[in-house]
Protein backbone atom coordinates (compact mmCIF):
# COMPACT_ATOMS: atom_id res chain seq x y z
CA UNK A 1 0.00 0.00 0.00
CA UNK A 2 1.17 3.91 -0.74
CA UNK A 3 2.57 5.40 2.19
CA UNK A 4 1.08 8.61 3.59
CA UNK A 5 2.88 11.98 2.23
CA UNK A 6 4.37 13.79 5.31
CA UNK A 7 3.64 17.62 5.45
CA UNK A 8 7.90 17.28 6.04
CA UNK A 9 9.03 15.49 2.75
CA UNK A 10 10.80 17.81 0.40
CA UNK A 11 8.38 17.85 -2.07
CA UNK A 12 5.38 18.20 0.39
CA UNK A 13 7.31 21.34 2.27
CA UNK A 14 8.26 22.48 -1.25
CA UNK A 15 4.79 22.94 -2.67
CA UNK A 16 3.21 24.14 1.27
CA UNK A 17 1.23 20.60 1.93
CA UNK A 18 -1.13 21.14 4.83
CA UNK A 19 -2.74 17.74 6.24
CA UNK A 20 -5.61 20.07 6.93
CA UNK A 21 -6.55 22.90 4.07
CA UNK A 22 -7.18 25.54 7.18
CA UNK A 23 -3.95 25.59 8.66
CA UNK A 24 -2.49 26.47 5.27
CA UNK A 25 -0.17 29.85 5.90
CA UNK A 26 -2.39 32.55 3.74
CA UNK A 27 0.73 34.88 3.78
CA UNK A 28 2.36 32.83 1.83
CA UNK A 29 -0.45 31.40 -0.55
CA UNK A 30 -2.71 34.23 -0.75
CA UNK A 31 -4.75 32.32 -3.41
CA UNK A 32 -5.51 30.12 -1.04
CA UNK A 33 -8.99 29.58 -0.23
CA UNK A 34 -11.01 27.70 2.36
CA UNK A 35 -13.30 26.06 -0.02
CA UNK A 36 -9.95 24.26 -1.85
CA UNK A 37 -8.89 20.62 -0.67
CA UNK A 38 -7.23 17.79 -1.83
CA UNK A 39 -10.63 16.03 -3.04
CA UNK A 40 -11.72 18.90 -5.30
CA UNK A 41 -8.23 19.19 -7.15
CA UNK A 42 -7.79 17.23 -10.31
CA UNK A 43 -5.01 15.33 -9.22
CA UNK A 44 -6.69 13.92 -5.97
CA UNK A 45 -6.60 9.97 -7.57
CA UNK A 46 -9.60 9.02 -5.46
CA UNK A 47 -13.67 9.50 -5.11
CA UNK A 48 -13.99 12.90 -3.18
CA UNK A 49 -15.42 11.11 -0.23
CA UNK A 50 -11.96 9.23 0.14
CA UNK A 51 -10.49 10.44 3.42
CA UNK A 52 -6.89 9.62 1.96
CA UNK A 53 -6.13 9.01 -2.20
CA UNK A 54 -2.93 8.93 -3.79
CA UNK A 55 -1.28 12.19 -5.99
CA UNK A 56 1.18 12.53 -8.43
CA UNK A 57 2.38 15.55 -7.38
CA UNK A 58 3.90 14.21 -3.99
CA UNK A 59 5.16 10.55 -6.15
CA UNK A 60 1.62 8.87 -5.52
CA UNK A 61 1.84 9.15 -1.46
CA UNK A 62 -1.40 9.01 -0.04
CA UNK A 63 -2.93 12.86 0.39
CA UNK A 64 -5.39 14.16 2.88
CA UNK A 65 -8.75 14.52 1.17
CA UNK A 66 -9.03 17.50 3.75
CA UNK A 67 -5.41 18.53 2.80
CA UNK A 68 -4.18 21.49 -0.04
CA UNK A 69 -0.77 22.13 -1.36
CA UNK A 70 0.03 25.02 -3.77
CA UNK A 71 -0.14 23.00 -6.79
CA UNK A 72 -3.86 22.71 -6.05
CA UNK A 73 -6.23 22.65 -9.09
CA UNK A 74 -9.85 22.85 -9.20
CA UNK A 75 -11.25 19.63 -10.48
CA UNK A 76 -13.44 20.16 -13.70
FE1 LIG B 1 -3.81 17.88 -2.78
FE2 LIG B 1 -4.06 18.61 -5.31
FE3 LIG B 1 -1.90 19.30 -3.92
FE4 LIG B 1 -2.26 16.80 -4.63
S1 LIG B 1 -1.95 18.54 -6.01
S2 LIG B 1 -1.62 17.50 -2.60
S3 LIG B 1 -4.49 16.56 -4.48
S4 LIG B 1 -4.02 19.98 -3.54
Amino acid sequence: AAEKASEKDPTAAALGYKLDTSKVDKAKFPKHAATQQCSNCMLYQGKPADAFAPCPALGNKLVAGKGWCSAWVKKA
